[in-house]
């Protein structure tokens, strides 16, 4: 019969694999996409909801295009890997046999990693870092607070998925309050002594919302950090905060099915950058968040990149299509205020070691309001254009 893939993930690394091989392989290999949600949604412009520049339903993207551009998709989960007979387990019974495997699950959080924060408390204790009813509750919670509230960020260690991630929703978080609650405080717990864009963020909260954001960074504690859900506290060194909303964004590894494969090395699973191939199975490629590579943040961007060029060297190995060498790129855009946005990117390549960063850029400091705008008005035509090369 014809040469068999399955994907695990119909995320931003899982769809855009799927679809590409399906697409360019012109019927000659069988794709099948292992996806649980019927309805997913972009963490990429979730901030953007917080904000109220986005609704809910827009993030929003079904896999109906995939199935009729001749994806098989199977909505289940993926509950074991059999690497010997090459088959996936699913969760509603049965299996599904591969030649290869592509894995895109994105992130799982570390258990314990905030000592008094576990998915039990993520109700009391948002994360958001995966998109959905955690952004929506999260936003309830935002607009619940009293006058004059405390919203708390415990930010996360390197690395995790959208480095800028955290400090755009910062952004947008204080663009409501200031608008709905402008007494309230909002304080960022972080581990890091630094983070994506530092400069950029900075210089707009001074401009946009000063003296409504702090940031304690790991000299004042920001490294020993704990929580109670049922108090609603944040203990920082001893010292203790009472919260109104809590933001838990936990430290991350690989999705869970990457170690129930054990193709992971620590929290990540290592590739070849050259075809996304894990460096411990070779029938099995890994895209995305879940996949340590080298040089490429963890964001959206990057997944996309990353499958395209697995989805080449997957039809190469099955099909004998050509193959040539691996190109990678990435930019990340993060929104400040409106109109206000910055942009980090760069141009990638693979070599034996890792992938490899070739040449970079970054917005400015001090920028006009007018290149400001482009730069924000150039995400949102990535958005229209990213979504619809990976769900079609
Ligand atoms: P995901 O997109 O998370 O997809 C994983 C999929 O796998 C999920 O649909 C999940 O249901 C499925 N899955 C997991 N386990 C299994 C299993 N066992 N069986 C079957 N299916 C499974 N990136 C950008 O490029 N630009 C941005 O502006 C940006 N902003 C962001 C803002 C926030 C707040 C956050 C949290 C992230 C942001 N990102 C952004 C990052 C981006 O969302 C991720 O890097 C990207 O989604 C990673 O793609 P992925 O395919 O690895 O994982």
């Amino acid at each position: 019969g014809k040469p068999r893939v399955v994907v695990v993930g119909g995320g931003a690394g899982g769809a855009t694999a799927a679809r590409y091989i399906a697409k360019d392989s012109k019927g000659e290999i069988d794709v099948t996409l292992i996806e649980p949600s019927r309805q997913y949604y972009t963490c990429f412009f979730s901030n953007l909801y917080l904000g109220g520049f986005r609704e809910m339903q827009s993030l929003g993207h079904s896999y109906g295009a995939l199935a009729s551009q001749g994806v098989n998709v199977v909505h289940d989960w993926a509950v074991g890997i059999d690497r010997d007979a090459k088959t996936v387990a699913l969760a509603g019974g049965g299996s599904v046999s591969y030649d290869r495997l592509i894995l895109s699950p994105g992130i799982d959080f570390i258990e314990g990693a905030v000592p008094g924060w576990s998915v039990a408390s993520q109700n009391k204790m948002p994360h958001a870092y995966k998109a959905g009813s955690q952004t929506e509750l999260l936003r309830a919670q935002i607009e619940a607070m009293p006058e004059g509230g405390t919203y708390v960020m415990v930010a996360p260690p390197n690395p995790y998925r959208c480095p800028p991630g955290p400090y755009e929703r910062i952004s947008m978080v204080a663009h409501t309050l200031k608008a709905t609650n402008p007494t309230a405080k909002i304080i960022i717990v972080d581990p890091k002594d630094k983070f994506s864009k530092q400069a950029l963020f900075e210089e707009g909260w001074g401009k946009h919302y000063s003296g409504m954001i702090e940031r304690i960074g790991p000299d004042f504690g920001g490294d020993k950090v704990s929580v109670n859900a049922d108090e609603m506290t944040v203990d920082v060194d001893g010292e203790v905060i009472k919260a109104d909303v809590c933001n838990v964004i936990p430290a991350m590894k690989a999705g869970r099915i990457c170690e129930m494969a054990s193709i992971t090395d620590g929290n990540w699973a290592p590739v070849s950058g050259h075809t996304m191939q894990s460096r411990i199975d070779e029938n099995i490629h890994v895209l995305g968040d879940a996949c340590a590579q080298g040089d490429m943040p963890k964001s959206g961007f990057s997944a996309n990149s990353q499958a395209k060029v697995a989805a080449m060297a997957v039809r190469g190995a099955l099909t004998g299509s050509k193959v040539f060498p691996a190109k990678f790129s990435n930019t990340c855009w993060s929104l400040i205020d409106s109109d206000d946005g910055i942009k980090v990117g760069a141009t990638y390549e693979a070599t034996d070691e890792k992938i490899a960063k070739v040449d970079g850029f970054i917005s400015a400091t001090g920028e006009d309001a007018a290149l400001r705008k482009a730069t924000y008005e150039e995400s949102v035509g990535w958005y229209a254009g990213i979504t619809a090369d990976m769900f079609g």
